[in-house]
């Protein structure tokens, strides 16, 4: 089921030319200085007044502030019950988290469903998972420790919904910047669980997803589908998208500031039964200015610069290759001055015949 949604959700993000529409102006309505925000700083950012936002993305703000507040609870029984600092630095965490979607229920001018006392919660899916988390981190610390481990998984799990559901920009930024702290979170919890010579099996995500988090695997398998029958094409192509920024530990981040030189690059490997084949190398980029619901689209051309694309797979092109074993290709190397907003690159390659195949998973992070 995950499987089909994740591929359903990436041929929408290239075949559904109906969401690209927008333009650059949009993008310089609102440049004030985010920074703040994602430095681990209290106060808020500076969210743009023209949004309204709809009821399932009211809902998901709602949500995702008491499921933080779930996260910082729980940690704190487990740090009373098991002194262990582990619990202690994550709950702290976990409350910067919750004032981060407070910013967005304040400026939306939205009820805050968080009620004041350790432990109590209004939607009710949230106060069950409470009761039976606490009860089961009792029993001994690695159970305590597999208890903060699980809550990270269903963070990450509901996080990605909500980006998946939610199409404002500002917001989805936010969302990106939690589940990057939840798998943090995740990392930390099995390694402590690791060290006390216990193992750890995914409990709520694919056990390859909570894999490739804990190596900090980047490589995603590929889709394939030919854009002429649109059928299904089967295949064993990775890809790798990276963002650095030449400095150490800067690399990968979910939001950069305006000023940050990144430099974007994909690391493709070719199906072998591909490789000997005519094709391009296609790249897509999808922005979302913060500000605005629309999304623009732009492909990577044969001379290496990025161009307005309409979404159209038909008109997708890019860089003419003859399909070798591996291909690295540069994407971009500069800042994104004046273009904050919400960014999804997309890496794959197109055989002259029309199979398309793509990375599943998109870069994504947030400029602000
Ligand atoms: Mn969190
Ligand atoms: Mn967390």
């Amino acid at each position: 089921m995950k499987h089909k949604q994740l591929i359903v959700m990436a041929l929408a993000l290239l075949a559904n030319s109906a969401v690209f529409s927008g333009n650059a102006q949009q993008a310089m309505q609102v440049k004030q200085n985010l920074g703040n925000h994602f430095g681990g700083n209290q106060s808020c950012p500076i969210i743009s007044s023209n949004i309204t936002p709809s009821t399932s993305e009211i809902e998901l703000l709602q949500f995702m502030r008491e499921e933080e507040k779930l996260a910082r609870d729980v940690y704190a029984v487990m740090n009373q019950k098991w002194s262990q600092p582990l619990f202690n630095n994550i709950a702290q965490s976990e409350q910067t988290h919750m004032d981060q979607v407070k910013c967005f229920l304040d400026a939306y001018q939205l009820t805050d469903p968080v009620q004041a006392d350790n432990g109590k919660f209004t939607h009710p899916e949230l106060q069950t998972l409470y009761d039976n988390l606490v009860k089961r981190g009792q029993s001994s610390i690695s159970e305590a420790l597999r208890v903060g481990a699980m809550i990270e998984e269903v963070d990450i799990r509901d996080l990605q919904d909500a980006i998946a559901k939610s199409s404002v920009a500002e917001v989805n930024i936010m969302y990106g910047n939690l589940r990057a702290g939840s798998e943090n979170h995740l990392r930390a919890f099995v390694s402590n669980l690791l060290s006390l010579g216990e193992s750890y099996s995914a409990q709520v995500l694919t056990e390859t997803t909570v894999t490739n988090i804990l190596n900090s695997d980047r490589t995603s398998t590929g889709r394939g589908v030919n854009i002429h029958s649109q059928t299904t094409v089967n295949n064993s192509a990775r890809f790798t998208l990276k963002a650095d920024t030449g400095v150490a530990m800067g690399n990968n981040q979910s939001a950069y500031t305006q000023q940050t030189r990144l430099m974007l690059s994909t690391a493709i490997q070719t199906d072998p039964q591909h490789i000997g084949q005519r094709g391009q190398l296609v790249n897509v980029a999808l922005y979302q200015p913060v500000g605005s619901r629309a999304m623009q689209s732009y492909q990577l051309n044969d001379q290496g610069q990025w161009q307005n694309w309409s979404g159209d797979l038909q008109t997708l092109n890019g860089k003419p290759v003859n399909m070798q074993a591996n291909h690295t290709l540069n994407l971009f190397d500069g800042n994104f001055q004046n273009a904050p907003g919400y960014y999804q690159i997309i890496s794959g390659y197109l055989l002259d015949d029309g199979r398309l195949i793509f990375g599943s998973q998109a870069l994504t992070f947030g400029v602000f």
